[in-house]
């Protein structure tokens, strides 16, 4: 059976710190969904197609990733996808409180899926979609913080 994980977030945009997660999932999975989860209630930075786009063109020549979005609850994706896992990057304790619960609840749920964590590169722990929204939105350079690929399509 093909272990398959969904990488779901935001990517409100991706930065380095999401792409070293994937990266280092890579070896653990057959495939990778990184999958956008969307909620219509939501207001993001980008939009979903821009934020589709960009992770389309980032993993484009990495055969075992797919991009897709979804809506309504992570396992009922997870289920669609037929995968097992969830992925989850760590960056803090306070990461940590949120998603254990978060991942208690999806192991519960009807069709429960297993979720993964990995923790952050210490390199990589104090980025965030966040603050690359807040440089980008005074004009800074968030080229140190998003995967080289995209730094130019993103401003
Ligand atoms: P969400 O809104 O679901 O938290 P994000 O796009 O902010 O979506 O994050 C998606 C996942 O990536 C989360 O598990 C988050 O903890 C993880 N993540 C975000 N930034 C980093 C980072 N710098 N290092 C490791 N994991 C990260």
């Amino acid at each position: 059976m093909k272990r398959i994980a969904v990488f779901p977030g935001s990517f409100d945009p991706i930065t380095i710190g999401h792409l070293d997660i994937v990266n280092r999932a890579l070896p653990l999975f057959d495939e990778i969904v990184v999958a956008i989860g969307n909620n219509s209630a939501k207001k993001y930075f980008f939009p979903l197609d821009k934020r589709l786009d960009l992770l389309k063109n980032l993993f484009k020549n990495e055969e075992k990733v797919s991009i897709n979005a979804y809506e309504g609850l992570t396992v009922d994706f997870c289920k669609s996808e037929e995968a097992q896992f969830i992925i989850r990057g760590l960056r803090s304790s306070t990461d940590f409180e949120y998603e254990k619960t978060i991942a208690l609840f999806n192991k519960e749920l009807k069709g429960g899926v297993e979720t993964i964590f990995m923790a952050s590169s210490p390199k990589y722990s104090h980025i965030s979609s966040t603050v690359v929204r807040e440089i980008l939105k005074y004009g800074g350079d968030v080229s140190p913080f998003v995967p080289k690929e995209i730094a130019t399509t993103i401003v």
